[in-house]
């Protein structure tokens, strides 16, 4: 097949080459893609019970302001690393396009329910000036678009710099991210909402346990993380 005079000098200019095995060609090869592991049965985040979705089981639910993680695929050494840290720090953003089409495979696997909305765990503004982008935007985006809902941009902010949480350890790492969101001339959008409140992979989480206690506080009634992977 003919090239476009633009791909060809893209892909000569920026080839595109596989996450996991460095092949030329595509960012992802089929033989890569295999090897990535997907979440076929969700767990409670927190002891890792099954439960459906992988909501927060009875037990665990009364210390979280998360409903749960919905988490895409297993944490592995390869091919996912290898694109997440493309996409993160190497800035190569098509790939949101990939990492996204991981959350809505496993979106789909259950109906969205009404009053669901869409959002991104913010950057502080310096750390997005620096990057360039926000990852999580750009992947949230993506899963709106898909499921035709609204993209909350803005709601959240980030109103105080903090160190990276993967500096951190356990209990470092709630200490650091503690009040650093609020929410902005927004409570009436989020206000009974069910929010997908996307990320990139969630370590430990609480990031996203913060960013549901502000968002829960301005009256949402069930904040989902969405995640690539939980660390
Ligand atoms: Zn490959
Ligand atoms: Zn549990």
């Amino acid at each position: 097949m003919l090239q476009s005079a633009k791909e060809f000098v893209l892909d000569t200019v920026f080839p595109k080459f596989c996450a996991g095995c460095r092949g030329e060609g595509t960012w992802l090869c089929e033989k890569c893609l295999a090897e990535i592991v997907f979440v076929q049965s969700p767990t409670c985040p927190n002891c890792q019970k099954l439960t459906p979705k992988g909501q927060f089981c009875s037990r665990c639910r009364s210390k979280s302001n998360l409903t749960g993680i919905i988490s895409a695929c297993h944490w592995r050494e390869g091919p996912l690393r290898g694109l997440v840290h493309m996409y993160k720090y190497e800035g190569i953003r098509e790939l949101a396009d990939i990492l996204a089409a991981f959350l809505i495979w496993q979106l789909k696997k259950n109906p969205i329910g009404k009053n669901t909305v869409v959002m991104a765990v913010p950057l502080h503004w310096k750390r997005q000036n620096v990057r360039g982008f926000n990852q999580a935007q750009l992947l949230a985006a993506n899963v709106a678009t898909y499921f035709n809902l609204d993209l909350l941009e803005n709601a959240l902010v980030r109103t105080k710099w903090t160190r990276p949480q993967v500096e951190l350890k356990g209990q470092q790492r709630k200490t650091n991210v503690r009040g650093v969101f609020a929410c902005r001339n927004s409570k009436k959008i989020i206000n009974n909402k069910n929010i997908l409140l996307v990320d990139d992979v969630a370590t430990t989480a609480a990031t996203l346990q913060e960013a549901a206690k502000v968002l829960r506080a301005a009256g949402a009634r069930q904040v989902w993380g969405v995640v690539l992977a939980k660390g």
